[in-house]
């Protein structure tokens, strides 16, 4: 049973570099909260609650600013889907100890409590008919590219987020990655909205 109190981290790591999105290349430290709600088939992460650990707000904190060690004060919440479990506390804890907070979510669920930079990834390929798009107001829409992304899934997206500033479109590293690419620099080519993101820290080899 989980304790009432603790959040289920998968790993706490840093100081190492946003590798995506508008914030991509600034120096940071990661919170990667356990569990997730979809499967996708070409996910990259880890996120299996075996190896996780159970932690308090205060020793989540703590850990952080041991490896903020320059001060960067940015912190990126991510999972797994990172809103499974955010909550006040949590947010009041990183907040009080000075983070910016950054979350990537796949948007599926509302925050219990408000961040300082919303990255929503939709992939509703993956959602099965189990789950819908929440509510939510992000800084950023970044659409991973896979064979299934249309022109249609970019306008359901603008037309959803109509009130975002930035959007990506971000190929999906797995073995058809040229093929990928090359469809993402098409869909920028011919949706100027959309610019490209690049799994920056995966190109330059640091977590
Ligand atoms: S939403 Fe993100 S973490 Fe969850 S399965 Fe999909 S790619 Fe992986």
């Amino acid at each position: 049973m989980p304790s009432p109190g603790t959040y289920l981290v998968k790993e706490i790591f840093g100081p190492t570099l946003q590798g995506e999105g508008a914030h991509a290349g600034r120096a940071c430290v990661f919170l990667r909260l356990a569990v997730c709600n979809l499967a996708c088939s070409w996910c990259d992460t880890d996120f299996r609650p075996e190896g996780a650990s159970r932690m308090s707000a205060a020793e989540i904190t703590s850990r952080l600013i041991e490896h903020d060690r320059a001060g960067s004060r940015r912190v990126i919440v991510t999972g797994g889907e990172p809103a499974l479990q955010w909550d006040a506390p949590l947010a009041a804890a990183l907040r009080g100890a000075g983070f910016a907070i950054h979350m990537e979510s796949n948007g599926t669920r509302p925050l219990a409590a408000p961040v300082d930079w919303l990255t929503v990834s939709p992939k509703p390929q993956f959602h099965q008919g189990r789950f819908s798009l929440a509510p939510l107001s992000p800084s950023e829409v970044k659409v991973v590219v896979d064979d299934s992304v249309s022109e249609e899934t970019l306008a359901a997206c603008e037309e959803r987020y109509a009130g975002c500033a930035h959007w990506f479109l971000q190929p999906c590293m797995d073995a058809r990655y040229d093929d990928h690419l090359r469809r993402t620099l098409e869909l920028i080519e011919s949706h100027p909205r959309w610019r490209l993101s690049l799994q920056l820290h995966k190109i330059v080899g640091v977590p």
